[in-house]
């Protein structure tokens, strides 16, 4: 068994009070010395409860559903185990992005793209945002040199895989922030178009947000996900 493992399972298996009492800390991870130094820096000490779950499974290559309030803390809980897998595991592809973080709003990706900018500011890791309402040639030409990380919304970056700027038959690990929203807004065929290009069989799938309950999300789940571990968080920890 891992580290990573068997810290998850001594954690799972907690009574509910000890879960609250003994948090889990960023610096028991099993993590990249650049990236873990990154955290600390920015004060990140103790681990939210959706953290500790998302995160320790993430490590392990899981695919994972997540279901967790807003302000719970998913944004370190997706980007934490993506960045430790591009900082540790050779890349399938030299040429095309590694991680896709998709999110329904240009507000939101530039959100996320902030936290990822600070995490990886010590790498040579390199992260490109790509939203609508902004240049696309200027995008074009980022895209091109290759980014570890691409962070954006789905109807711009289909545009530019339709556009042939990007390809994403490498992609390692395909994330889906605030789901259930990317859905009330109609992106399903940009979703679909993006899972085509890049559905193999080593490809890890994150799904995160607030609500399950809805029959296309769980349809969502079935079409993009691999035997996925549920993760779902009732209380903001
Ligand atoms: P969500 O995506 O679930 O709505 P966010 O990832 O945006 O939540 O996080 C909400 C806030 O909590 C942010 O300001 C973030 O910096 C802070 N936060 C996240 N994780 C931790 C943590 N482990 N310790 C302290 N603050 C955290
Ligand atoms: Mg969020």
């Amino acid at each position: 068994m891992s580290r990573q493992e068997t810290l998850y399972n001594e954690w799972i298996n907690l009574p509910q009070s000890y879960k609250r009492a003994f948090s889990l800390l960023f610096s028991d991870l099993p993590l990249d010395f650049k990236l873990k130094k990154s955290i600390e820096i920015q004060g990140f000490n103790e681990l939210t409860e959706v953290q500790t779950r998302a995160i320790t499974k993430g490590l392990l290559g899981q695919d994972l559903m997540v279901a967790s309030k807003t302000g719970s803390g998913k944004t370190l809980g997706f980007l934490v185990p993506a960045i430790n897998r591009l900082l540790t595991q050779k890349p399938l592809s030299k040429r095309d992005p590694r991680v896709l973080v998709l999110a329904p709003t240009r507000e939101l990706a530039k959100q996320v793209f902030m936290v990822a900018k600070k995490l990886i500011q010590n790498t040579r890791l390199s992260c490109a945002l790509v939203v609508g309402g902004e240049n696309f040639n200027t995008q074009a030409k980022y895209l091109k040199k290759n980014p570890d990380i691409v962070i954006g919304t789905a109807g711009r970056i289909a545009d530019h895989i339709d556009a042939k700027h990007v390809f994403f038959n490498g992609l390692e690990l395909l994330i889906l922030d605030e789901a259930d929203r990317m859905l009330e807004l109609g992106f399903s065929s940009q979703l679909s178009l993006i899972h085509e290009q890049a559905n193999h069989r080593k490809r890890q799938t994150m799904m995160f947000s607030a609500t399950v309950d809805s029959a296309e999300m769980s349809r969502m789940t079935d079409n993009l996900l691999n035997s996925p571990e549920k993760i779902v968080i009732d209380k903001v920890s």
